[in-house]
This record gives structure tokens, sequence and C-alpha cells, in this order.
């Protein structure tokens, strides 16, 4: 894949990555990085036109599968995953697409977290079981139930960490182990921490998948995704797909992640500490009965996200509100979310506009009500992904319909 990166010292931080690593500037020596909005790139002559679909010879040919503005995408995100490559997709769940079309066949075996993103195990279970994959769903935290899944056949490991809308924590770390000694990948959807909190490939993943719709570009405008692994990989297995399949990431929405990426430290920084601000405060308040959040020392797994996090708890909230039973529950979310004046109604995360939403009714409306009983998302539950306003005025948009529970 051509991809000249633009000349850059040595040993640069993750920060400075973020907002240098790109390819190399055109001509015309613009500072920020150009879009290349062309569906194909002309070739000097026929000779040279063969070499480059041959792939003997570096060159951009056709933006459903090299373009440079895309390429920059990449390879800042790679940077910053400290990742060898990365290759972008559609969405986030294009990017998942891309990676089981790229790894799996009939006949081979995924063992994959329960609580991963409810059209992850769609995809795995329904449409690559139909054709002969097999899954087994195992329990987020014990890594027993991992182990007692692998199989001869097994080839991926799939986790999510934290999880949406519990923020339950795994142990990448181990989890690559087991992984390794079945003779499996482990593949990690990075997407609630990003980069600028969890690495997952320092740890041991082998692959690392993001919905850029998220945190990377930040402010809630593109659909997005990105597979990020080695160049081996990237060229032997996954290329060959996005060249075949065509679940390509358009450069307009690449360029909006692209610049995305700079910002992403600082906002992940900010909007962290607001959502720790606002979970001790959640805690305390007499009408929640529960807060799910990683930087909470009540959270089971506090000491293993702070490891592996970088000492924060992300920028998503859950907690459970008061009320006996499912309706009274479910009429007491519903109160404190209509009561919001500020806050967005809607199921997307990652923006830095405060969002608000009752997973029980949205994000797992799908589930019947005892696999939503079974996964812990009770109608009490409430998810808010805090982004950039005031805490104060976060919390005061809150104790509206808090206050009167
Ligand atoms: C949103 C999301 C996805 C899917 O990403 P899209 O860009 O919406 O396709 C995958 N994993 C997680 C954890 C998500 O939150």
């Amino acid at each position: 894949m051509p991809r000249t990166p633009k000349p850059l010292p040595e040993g640069l931080h993750p920060d400075t990555l973020a907002v240098r690593a790109a390819v190399e500037r055109s001509q015309y020596g613009e500072n920020a990085e150009a879009l290349y909005l062309t569906s194909s790139f002309t070739q000097p002559d026929s000779e040279t036109a063969a070499r480059r679909f041959a792939g003997e010879e570096e060159g951009y040919i056709y933006s459903r599968f090299t373009n440079p503005t895309v390429a920059s995408m990449e390879m800042r995100l790679a940077a910053m995953e400290g990742m060898e490559g990365a290759i972008a997709a559609a969405s986030g769940m294009g990017a998942i697409l891309l990676l089981c079309m790229g790894l799996l066949k009939a006949g081979d075996h995924v063992v994959c977290s329960r609580s991963v993103f409810g059209s992850t195990i769609k995809l795995i279970a329904g449409e690559f079981g139909k054709f002969g994959v097999e899954s087994s769903f195992v329990s987020q935290t014990d890594l027993a139930e991992w182990k007692a899944a692998m199989r001869p056949n097994t080839r991926l490991l799939f986790a999510e960490t934290p999880t949406n809308p519990l923020t339950e924590v795994c142990d990448i770390r181990a989890l690559a182990d087991i992984a390794h000694d079945g003779g499996a990948l482990l593949a990690v959807d990075n997407c609630f921490c990003t980069p600028a909190l969890q690495q997952p490939a320092r740890l041991g993943a082998d692959i690392v998948v993001h919905s850029g719709t998220k945190y990377l570009d930040g402010q809630g405008r593109v659909i997005a995704g990105a597979v990020c692994a080695s160049q081996q990989l990237i060229r032997d297995k996954l290329i060959p797909v996005m060249r075949s399949a065509g679940i390509t990431l358009s450069p307009f929405n690449a360029w909006v992640v692209l610049k995305g990426l700079e910002t992403l430290g600082i906002r992940m920084e900010a909007q962290s500490q607001r959502a720790l601000e606002l979970a001790r405060w959640l805690e305390a308040h007499p009408a929640v009965e529960r807060v799910y959040y990683p930087g909470l020392e009540s959270h089971p797994q506090h000491a293993l996200a702070m490891r592996q996090q970088s000492g924060k708890g992300g920028a998503v909230v859950s907690f459970d509100v008061k009320g006996q039973d499912p309706d009274t529950a479910r009429r007491n979310a519903f109160s404190v979310i209509d009561a919001t004046q500020l806050l967005s109604i809607t199921a997307n995360l990652g923006d830095v506009k405060s969002i608000i939403t009752q997973p029980a009714s949205t994000s797992h409306g799908r589930l019947t009500e005892a696999q939503r009983q079974a996964a812990g998302i009770r109608q009490n539950l409430v998810r808010v992904a805090v982004g950039l306003e005031h805490l104060d005025d976060i919390k005061a948009d809150l104790a509206r319909g808090l206050d009167l529970i």
C-alpha cells in the first residue's frame, strides 16, 4: 500500500505523533493535511500503471483501497496505538467485519466476551455463524471461562474494555496470554478508552479495533472505523478483503477523524476528569442506587482499570436510579432523562456534547427482558457520556430530575 510517511525525528511522544504523523506534504507545502477528495489517481504511463496495479511499485491507484488522506489517518492512529499499521473502514462495525473476513473461515472458532457491543455479537454469532464460524460467549471478567472455552480450532479472542454501558473491565494481558497459549490472536475494541488512555498492543493484544465515530472524531460528525495490526497482517489478510469488499472509509470522513485525533489526548483528559467528579457526585446522591465507573474505588475492577487505563476511568458513567419494581424503575429513569434541558437524548457517545440515554429501551432494546436482566441492564439504568460542558451545568441538569425522586 503506498503510504510514504512524512519524515519525522525518531522517538516522538504519542502527543506529538497525534498532530504530526501523516503522509508527506504535497508540493504546495500545506500545514493542515490535505483532503484528497478524488476517486482515482492518474498514472504517468501504462508501464507504471501496470507495476502499481501489480503491487510492484508504490503509488495511489483508486480510493477504494488507496487514498493519501485515508493513509494519513491510518498512520496517525497506528502511531498513537504504538502499532505498525492500521486500515480504515467505513464504520466501527465495518472494521470488525473486515477483521473477521480477513482472519476467519468455516470451521474456525471465536471466543468473545458476552458484554461486547451488541452488533458485534450479532455479527460474530449470527452472520459469521451462517458461514460456519463457531463462537462461544463468556464472562467479561472470569478468566477461567475464557480458558475453558478454548478449542483446537480457536483462531480469535475478541474483547472490549471497558464495556458499554456497565463499564466492566477485562485483563488484556491475561487474555493475550490465553490467546497465545492456544495459538490464537487477541483483538481488543478500544473504543471507550482510545489510545490516549489505553494501548492494548503494549499489553499483548495483536489487533485493536476502533469505532472512529466515537472519541476519535470526538465531535459527533462522522461514522468511521479502523483496524490496527502488524504490517504483515494488514498486507496479507486485510488489504485483499478491503480491495474486494469495498468497506472503504471516505476521504472526507478520514480527514475529519484525522483532525479529531489531534485533540484526542486533551479531550480524553478533560472528559475523564469531569466524568470522575460526576460519578462521585452521583454516588452521594440519595436518588441513586449504584454508580458504574472504573475510576471509583467502589468499581469491582478499579485497581485493574487504573493500571490498564493510565489511571483514568474514561468518560462514560452509568447509574441505577432508585425504583422498587420495573415500572417505577423505568418511570424514574425516563423522568431523569426527560427533565434534562442541556444533555442530548441520543444513543451515541464520544461527543464533546454530553449525552444521556436509557440503555434498556435503546442500545439494548432488542433483547428480551430476561436477556437484559442476565446482562445486568435494568430498567433503572441511565448512561451519561460526559462531554466538555462545565461540570456544574451537567450536575444541575441531572439534578432537575434526580431531586424529584
Ligand atoms: C459504536 C461502537 C461500535 C460500532 O461503531 P460504528 O462506528 O457505529 O459502526 C463498536 N464498538 C463499540 C464499543 C462501540 O461503542
